[in-house]
């Protein structure tokens, strides 16, 4: 299921990264030790390691490593709402690194997961995201929904090139 939410992504949003991604279920107790200081209301996480080597000024990645984990017993709406908003996660950290503005990061993943559950029928989820208890995420949320509002997903990815461009101009 994971490999058919990241590739109904390319399919649909022609959005992707070449990254090999390892998936691990964690039951709640681990999954809580292990991102609870992080996040309070995802029910996954995204991790990235990447090494980098400085040549003659120029800087190139070696290596990296790329994990998502998921709570493990979601129903499978629940799951493709999660895999998508992580790998949307992952999408944000390729194409726009320089973007770290969480109500950015966060919008961009929540937005990008909301379009992938109208897709599979399940814009139920996504009145959930406006009444997230996380009020950031709700904010987060709207706030792209607004941007999205005239050209869509077209207009939301303009917007998060500008802020990658005006965030690693700095
Ligand atoms: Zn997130």
């Amino acid at each position: 299921m994971f490999r058919q939410v990241r590739g109904d992504i390319y399919t649909y949003l022609n959005l992707k990264t070449g990254h090999p991604i390892q998936l691990y279920l964690k039951d709640a107790g681990t999954f809580m030790s292990l991102v609870g200081k992080h996040n309070s209301t995802e029910q996954g996480y995204y991790q990235v390691t990447e090494k980098y080597q400085m040549r003659r000024g120029v800087k190139s990645l070696v290596s990296g490593t790329y994990t998502i984990y998921v709570l493990s017993a979601l129903s499978p709406p629940y799951f493709r709402n999660t895999v998508a908003h992580e790998l949307a996660h992952d999408l944000g950290h390729e194409l726009y690194p320089a973007v770290q503005k969480q109500e950015d990061v966060e919008g961009f993943a929540e937005y990008v997961s909301a379009i992938m559950n109208s897709y599979w029928g399940n814009d139920n989820l996504n009145q959930e995201k406006l009444e997230n208890r996380e009020k950031d995420y709700a904010y987060a949320y709207k706030k792209f929904l607004k941007i999205g509002r005239k050209n869509g997903l077209g207009g939301v990815l303009d917007y998060m090139e500008k802020q990658n461009r005006t965030a690693g101009a700095k």
